[in-house]
């Protein structure tokens, strides 16, 4: 079998950027407003302050207004409930980004459920969370890579993906659930597995499509994969790499990236697969997010 086909998650980043930096110029010359952003930043973890950053800088390339703050780590919970009721009710602000983690005293859950559902272009708060579940995918805002990863898919196999047999490896809300919500839709048969499902490998030879959103290097093996199989790797891993020299490191996903390339059809590296996509989708929501919040039609999907 001819080895697997690299996805450039890059490339197809690079492309919905550009998409939404056209759409983005449409709007400021048809309403005079440009999409804006606001990232909240509590603490100053070092993985968060690059994210952070990148959202910041795409945001600014794609011609969006937007805002950053960064509170210190021992900002009390009122405060950052106050920056987001103030971000809220700015009507230059269509979209809030608070960054996860957030430090241990404050109630993450408490702060994304006070992000108007209008303006939650994560879309973790729980009113997007249930609209994506009862099949409302088109009035919701949808969390960024999983969308990012179905955008992956229909690019390599087409825009229809029903009847495919899909395995997500791991239930997180992030990822995981809203993975298995979104292949659900484009109606794929959708298992989820997780830390207690039981014999993991033979679950994913059975699959067509392979999400692994799991967050532990190279745990899914080349000879779990199904021959063809397309497999998106979310997982972003940092693993010792002394043959660079000692102290270095490098990035790895979930998957045994070289032992899977003889038996997959298709496959995302990392890095340079799911997490360009990911910022991508978010300036994809931002713009939704100020089009509805401006009473505009919807414009073509990209997913
Ligand atoms: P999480 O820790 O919230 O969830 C991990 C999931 O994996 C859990 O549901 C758990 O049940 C499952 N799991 C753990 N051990 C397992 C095992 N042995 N077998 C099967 N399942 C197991 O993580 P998350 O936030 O969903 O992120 C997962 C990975 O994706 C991490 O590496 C994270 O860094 C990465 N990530 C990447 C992006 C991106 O933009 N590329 C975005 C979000 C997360």
């Amino acid at each position: 079998m001819s080895p697997a086909r690299i996805i450039d998650g890059k490339a197809v980043a690079e492309s919905v950027r550009e998409e939404i930096t056209r759409r983005a110029a449409a709007l400021v010359e048809a309403k005079g407003v440009r999409p804006g952003l606001a990232v909240v930043l509590v603490g100053e973890d070092p993985a968060s302050q690059v994210y952070v950053r990148n959202k910041d800088r795409t945001a600014e390339a794609c011609g969006f207004h937007s805002v950053k703050h960064t509170l210190a780590a021992d900002t009390p919970e009122t405060d950052v409930l106050a920056l987001v009721d103030r971000l809220n009710q700015d009507p230059a602000i269509h979209g809030i980004l608070v960054q996860l983690p957030l430090p241990g005293h404050i109630d993450e859950s408490k702060v994304l459920r006070l992000i108007k559902p209008e303006k939650d272009v994560d879309g973790f708060h729980p009113i997007n969370v249930g609209l994506l579940t009862t099949g409302e995918r088109d009035h919701a805002l949808v969390p960024c890579t999983p969308a990012g990863c179905l955008v992956l898919l229909k690019r390599t196999l087409g825009g229809n993906l029903s009847g495919l047999s899909a395995v997500v490896i791991g239930r997180s809300n992030i990822v995981g659930k809203p993975m298995a919500n979104l292949l659900l839709q484009e109606s794929c048969t959708v298992t989820i597995a997780h830390s207690r499902t039981k014999d993991l490998p033979a679950v994913v030879r059975e699959a067509d499509i392979v999400v692994a959103a799991v967050g532990r290097p190279e745990m899914v093996r080349g000879d779990w994969i199904k021959p063809g199989a397309a497999v998106i790797d979310v997982g972003i891993n940092r693993i010792p790499a002394p043959e660079r020299g000692e102290g270095k490191t490098r990035l790895v996903g979930d998957v045994a990236f070289e032992e899977a390339l003889p038996h997959a059809g298709a496959i995302t590296p990392v890095p340079g697969g799911v997490g360009p996509m990911t910022i991508a989708m978010l300036m994809a929501n931002t713009l939704t997010a100020a089009r509805r919040q401006l009473g505009l039609p919807e414009e073509e999907p990209l997913f």
